[in-house]
């Protein structure tokens, strides 16, 4: 039998939209609080602030001009390739209001990076920022999206429209000429709806654009919702939103908690402490190298963290080392920690309230509300507590597949609606689950996934490269790195000079987490199995024993 939740069971809408639902339902916040005391996205290091009646305006004029003057459809992809900016829900809640489909890149990727993301989820819209723009036009162009289909969320550039001259756009129609929001067509409901493509690598291969449908997102929503503590009022968005835990955990809960969510551009110690004493933050959302930084930074010592009552992590494993230091560091502080994909639209597991205790610290939490979890063995027989054996789960949140990779969805999404999660852990006496490996290829590095796929692609493609397999290899403060097993051509020296030089190669083409940084060892054979499959257990094996014989 499955595991089930302990939670009750959320009551789900099934043919809303996620913008009808957080604000033209009898649940939105704009109903259920005084314009006065409407909680809003601000930037943390201006102020700059937009309530969410304000959000709720502004998106309407913003839909209204991109179907009206823009052409977009129900169905049509905007990317947005920005960093945290308090425009960035409001592009983003402006598309899902009228059907379109939002996809987030990472603001650090290169052209030929960017271009493959814009190719896969099909954009014909894209959203950025002025420090952007060099790679998003080049990508843009490269990708059949042209010049005016690209807006600016923020400052002013020759020859491009900005997202406040869409409101204007849009609220030049007047109130009766603005598009009505998208409703779940007859015959369908919010569960067969895409509204978000993100990437992930899945179990193997590239990075895939997962489908999340309009109900993921509420039924991940109302599944945090009922483990949210009340006194979550001011939220910080330092994660990246684009990917899956910001845009649930920062752009979309809130709204439905009427919490306030404190923006930062990007992480620097000194912007995050400074932003927790400014609005006396209690609680931290953040991957585990910052974590990490929270103990070893001496900067964090010159400051009066009292105001925090607990970290809150997730993305990627804590190690028990880091897990007691900060336990010594910040005893008055709890911890709860949350496991999860893009593939399930976030959280699987999560702490509940009454275990955010440092005890729990090894354990990803209990299962989710309406969330079943299965664990196999490698012949698939359904195992025990306290088993370890490879993760399945259940749910509401389990997202609809890959864009247009039926082969890859069937072996990650199988018949009965199991999600395979190529990840191995066990569920425990209380019900919790503790991850003890991941069996996939994906490399966590800062918790960000990295397909050895990709690299592996690029470095095959190197004039010296006969062969190659790409790994993870642990790191005390990345978690991973990503390391490298070439065979050299023939007649090439695997030496110091190529290693520098297949780095830098690397390094040219490919955005910072993906570098070669866990180093490259030169090997006369990658081992594979009769269908050519790289054989990465019998690799790792190697390479242990390699690095415990020197
Ligand atoms: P992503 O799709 O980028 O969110 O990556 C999902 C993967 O990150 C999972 O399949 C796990 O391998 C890993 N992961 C997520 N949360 C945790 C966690 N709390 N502890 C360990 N690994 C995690």
């Amino acid at each position: 039998m499955p595991f089930k939740s302990s939670q009750p069971d959320i009551k789900l809408p099934t043919d809303i939209s996620i913008w009808d639902w957080l604000f033209n339902s009898p649940s939105s916040v704009l109903n259920k609080h005084p314009a006065s005391a409407l909680g809003g996205y601000s930037n943390a290091l201006t102020g700059e602030r937009l309530d969410y009646a304000k959000v709720a305006e502004v998106t309407t004029y913003l839909s209204t001009a991109l179907v009206k003057e823009y052409g977009l459809k129900q169905g049509g992809t905007v990317a947005l390739f920005s960093p945290n900016n308090i425009y960035y829900p409001v592009a983003m809640l402006g598309t899902l209001r009228v059907g379109g489909i939002v996809s987030g890149a990472s603001p650090a990727y290169n052209i030929e990076e960017m271009t493959y993301a814009l190719r896969k989820a099909g954009a014909k819209y894209l959203m950025t920022v002025p420090t952007s723009m060099n790679v998003a036009a080049a990508a843009a162009k490269n990708a059949g999206i042209p010049k005016e289909r690209v807006f600016l969320l923020e400052g002013e550039m020759d020859g491009y429209t900005t997202i406040k001259q869409l409101f204007d756009i849009g609220k030049s129609y007047g109130e009766s000429g603005q598009v009505p929001s998208f409703k779940i067509p007859k015959g369908k409901k919010n569960k067969d709806i895409c509204a978000f493509l993100s990437f992930s690598s899945g179990t193997t291969g590239l990075p895939k654009a997962v489908m999340i449908a309009h109900q993921n997102v509420i039924a991940q929503v109302l599944q945090v919702q009922l483990i949210t503590p009340s006194d979550l009022q001011r939220i910080l968005a330092v994660l990246p939103v684009f990917h899956i835990t910001g845009l649930v955990h920062a752009l979309h809960l809130p709204i439905t908690i009427n919490a306030e969510v404190y923006m930062l551009p990007a992480f620097t110690m000194k912007d995050l402490l400074d932003t927790v004493v400014k609005y006396q933050l209690k609680e931290l959302l953040i991957v585990p190298p910052i974590l990490i930084r929270l103990v070893r930074d001496p900067l964090v010592d010159k400051y009066d963290l009292s105001c925090l009552r607990r970290f809150s992590t997730g993305a990627a494993p804590v190690s028990e080392e880091i897990l007691h230091l900060l336990e010594k560091k910040f005893p008055e502080t709890r911890f709860k920690q949350a496991y999860g994909m893009t593939e399930s639209c976030s959280c699987i597991t999560a702490s509940l309230p009454d275990k955010y205790d440092w005890k729990y610290g090894h354990t990803v939490g209990s299962i989710c509300a309406s969330t079943e979890v299965k664990v196999i063995d490698l012949d698939g027989k359904e195992l025990g507590r306290n088993e370890p054996g490879e993760i399945l789960t259940r749910g509401p949140q389990v997202t609809m597949g890959y864009l247009n990779n039926p082969k890859a969805t069937a072996e990650t999404f199988d018949r009965e609606g199991w999600l395979h999660t190529g990840d191995q852990g066990f569920i425990d006496d209380e019900g919790m689950l503790t991850i003890t490996d991941r069996l996939k290829e994906m490399i966590k590095v800062k918790g960000i996934g990295v397909a050895p796929a990709e690299l592996e692609d690029l470095l095959l493609g190197h004039p010296k490269v006969e062969d190659v397999a790409v790994m993870g290899v642990k790191d005390d403060y990345s978690g991973e790195l990503p390391k490298a097993y070439v065979v050299p051509k023939a007649g090439v020296e695997g030496d110091k000079q190529l290693e520098a030089e297949l780095k830098q190669y690397v390094k040219e083409r490919k955005v910072r987490h993906k570098h070669i940084d866990g180093g490259i060892d030169f090997v006369p054979v990658i081992p594979k199995s009769a269908s050519g499959k790289i054989l990465r257990r019998v690799l790792r094996d190697q390479s242990n024993k390699a690095s415990k014989d020197t």
